[in-house]
């Protein structure tokens, strides 16, 4: 089996423990590789070699960085290919989306910042007849990086990117269970003649490498995306020590339409927002409200069309429903499957595993699944499943379904379906979410601020926001 390294300070090496942990292929359920269980020695390895290179990195000229975060972009572009096979293999995801989402966005997210760095200015304000405040932003220091399985490398280089571009030196983890786009992304660091040290990827568990990042007094800044569980303890551990966090974490989101709507475009958009990637991006919308006096129809197109969506293998060309990530990740969202049964829901639709034929009847499966009859304030329509299961709920006013929106913990992202603008500026107003979408899902721009309220997170990524973030402002002031 295929063993991944860790790259620290310009080298791929194992682990210094010498162990390894198994990396599963969800299409068959069997192990295909093997991954360092890097400890706390290889994150102050790692660490230290950051260090080492934060004077002359951060010390270079924005075009030079610029130069080298291009190099990587093209890297991986130049090995298209491979990152798509790899990405789909690792996470089970059709190749058509790797090819049309995932990769193509992970070469963008390095070029968007190797580019806005260049136009990143800071700030000055001046009072009249007292003086002039100069705000200067220099980077952190090092700074680390934690990444989810759901669209790895594209999280991955999301963190990385404005990270470096800003002249920061990184230690990044990706998750675990989908290493292989971030390991071949090493391997591009090592062509692309990436200076030793400035970035350094490390593999392993979340519970020991990824603790030992956290915790690190030399790495001052976490940017973490994953579960709202994890930022918790992240948040705990790392606070005290005072170090800089964004937190990207779990959803629970609306989708909300109204009877104005244009029907067929929102029916093949809340297609793809319920069910894209399985069901695991952290910006679909798992519960769907819909005005009474279109629910039958709704429904009844709904579940004609989902019914048809063919479950198949990740690497066929044709298939939009692959494997879920992980045999643990496939069993957490049948038992929300069974629970929703408990509390009186009725499947519409899926609502079970899928076997597929030899060699794939070991891997994890499930059919898209809607469900409907739960009360708002069921667990079921409270807690993140992040898989292939919706449930709908109809509602008759504006202020039923804010209630009923607003009820989770959560605030991702909210979609909003009408063809009444001031309806849409209304309701999107009183959304609690950091990201709102009106007759459309998943538009991406990557100057807009990206992130959630309440346990959806802390702070914001994308455009600016992530250069602030990886950057500490200092005030100066001159009288004048
Ligand atoms: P997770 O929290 O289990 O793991 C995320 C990463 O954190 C992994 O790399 C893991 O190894 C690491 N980790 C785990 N425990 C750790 C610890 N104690 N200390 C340090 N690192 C630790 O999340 P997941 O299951 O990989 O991802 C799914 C979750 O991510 C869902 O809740 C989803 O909503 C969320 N998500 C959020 C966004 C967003 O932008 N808000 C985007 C994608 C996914």
């Amino acid at each position: 089996m295929k063993k991944l390294q860790n790259y620290i300070n310009g080298k791929l090496q194992p682990p210094k423990s010498g162990n390894y942990i198994e990396n599963f292929d969800p299409s068959k359920g069997v192990a295909f590789s093997l991954i360092p269980d890097s400890n706390l020695e290889d994150v102050a390895e790692a660490t230290s070699a950051a260090k080492k290179a934060f004077p002359k990195w951060s010390a270079m000229s924005l075009s030079e960085r610029s130069e080298v975060l291009l190099r990587l972009s093209k890297g991986i572009e130049e090995r298209m290919d491979e990152f798509v096979a790899a990405e789909s293999l690792d996470n089970g995801k059709p190749v058509s989306l790797a090819r049309q989402v995932d990769i193509p966005r992970a070469v963008s997210n390095l070029s968007f910042f190797a580019t806005a760095i260049l136009h990143f200015a800071s700030e000055s304000h001046y009072m009249e007849g007292v003086g002039i405040n100069y705000t200067t932003r220099k980077p952190i220091g090092v700074v680390g990086c934690i990444s989810p399985w759901n669209l790895p490398l594209y999280l991955f280089t999301w963190k990385i990117a404005p990270a470096l571009a800003s002249g920061n030196c990184v230690v990044a983890k990706p998750s675990e269970i989908t290493p292989y786009t971030a390991y071949l992304l090493s391997e591009v660091a090592v062509d692309a003649g990436m200076p030793p040290g400035v970035l350094n990827i490390i593999h392993g568990l979340g519970t020991s490498a990824g603790d030992a990042i956290v915790k690190h007094p030399d790495i001052k800044a976490v940017s973490f995306t994953g579960g709202t569980a994890t930022g918790a303890y992240i948040a705990k551990t790392a606070g005290p020590m005072f170090k800089k966090l964004s937190l990207e974490l779990g959803g629970k989101n609306p989708n909300i339409i109204f009877a104005d709507c244009d029907f067929d475009e929102m029916l093949s958009t809340t297609i793809r927002s319920s069910f894209a990637n399985q069901g695991q991006i952290c910006l679909c919308g798992s519960r769907i409200f819909i005005e009474s006096s279109i629910y039958d129809k709704f429904k009844t197109a709904f579940v004609e069309k989902v019914s048809r969506m063919k479950v198949g293998i990740p690497s066929d060309l044709n298939t939009k429903q692959g494997a879920i990530v992980s045999k643990d990740h496939m069993e957490k969202v049948l038992s929300y499957i069974e629970l929703a049964k408990e509390e009186g829901g009725e499947i519409l639709a899926g609502g079970k595993q899928v076997f597929l034929d030899a060699p794939y009847d070991k891997g994890y499966y499930i059919a898209p699944t809607i469900i409907e009859g739960l009360p708002h304030d069921c667990r079921t329509n409270q807690e993140e499943i992040f898989g292939p299961v919706v449930t709908l709920c109809p509602f008759d006013s504006e202020e039923e379904v804010l209630e009923m929106a607003n009820s989770t913990q959560y605030g991702l992202a909210a979609t909003l379906w009408t063809s009444n603008l001031k309806k849409a500026h209304r309701v999107a107003d009183e959304i609690h979410s950091g990201i709102v979408w009106i007759n459309s899902w998943l538009v991406r721009d990557l100057r807009t601020p990206f992130g959630g309220v309440k346990a959806s997170g802390v702070g914001r990524e994308g455009g600016w926001e992530a250069l602030k973030f990886f950057t500490e402002p200092k005030n100066i002031f001159i009288k004048s």
